[in-house]
């Protein structure tokens, strides 16, 4: 397929191993020559999500070959410092809760541009030209780190620090996850005939995204605990593309 940008052909995709991400990674493929991947540990509570993002990388490999040849390196930054500046629950043994602030306790001010910093610095060290991230305004989180405005000022320090064009691609960014399922799979269409249905299935058996690490309990949807936020907006999502 030809690659929609003739400058930009080299992308990297902020690749954590959830939904959102996992469809990121089929867009990049569609448009770009190569692809990298890029994740961060910060101690998560979960290993789980760092050994889905293996797994769907694998299953990406196999089951999309048109795609596998174009998938480079897969790069995992360690971030532990995080748990340093940040209690939240994601990396300490907290519930999850809202707080006063109106942000979920998972939020960790400005993790994001740490994460788009690291990976422009990666980016530029591979001479890739886009990175891919699955940030969107229409979540719930509302996180200000994840905002097109932040991005686009983030496309612009990054771009002047580093004295080299980069672009910050957010293919989610005004979509919700009904939308995004049925972006999933018109990606997998362009693939192949069968590939439309052949990405979503993968994407629900294989990608993680439930704050609580749950493996055990199968939903059509996939796998989670069906109750915390991260788990509902996916089911929620599931269910009005379904309909
Ligand atoms: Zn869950």
């Amino acid at each position: 397929m030809q690659a929609r940008h003739p400058i930009h052909r080299n992308a990297l995709v902020l690749f954590s191993g959830g939904q959102d991400s996992t469809t990121c990674l089929a867009h990049a493929l569609t448009q770009y020559e190569r692809v990298e991947t890029l994740a961060f540990d910060y101690r998560q509570r979960h290993v789980v999500e760092l050994d889905a993002r293996l797994q769907v990388l694998d299953q990406v490999r196999t089951q999309f070959p048109e795609w596998g040849h174009k998938l480079g390196e897969d790069h995992l930054l360690d971030l532990g410092v995080l748990g340093q500046v940040s209690e939240t629950s994601l990396t300490r043994d907290m519930a999850f809760q809202m707080e006063a602030s109106g942000l979920p306790n998972t939020f960790v001010p400005g993790r994001n541009l740490l994460f788009l910093t690291l990976a422009a610095a990666l980016a530029y060290r591979r001479g890739l030209d886009v990175i891919v991230t699955g940030v969107c305004e229409t979540d719930f989180s509302g996180y200000p780190d994840c905002r097109d405005d932040t991005m686009k000022a983030m496309q612009i320090a990054l771009s002047l620090g580093m004295d080299r064009r980069l672009l910050i691609e957010t293919p989610l960014m005004w979509i919700d996850k009904a939308q995004t399922w049925q972006l999933a799979h018109d990606l997998g269409q362009k693939a192949h005939a069968e590939g439309g249905a052949q990405l979503v299935s993968l994407i629900v058996e294989h990608t993680h995204t439930c704050y609580m690490g749950d493996r055990t309990h199968r939903h059509d949807w996939g796998y989670g605990c069906g109750t915390c936020p991260a788990c509902e907006l996916r089911a929620q999502g599931w269910a009005r593309w379904q309909a």
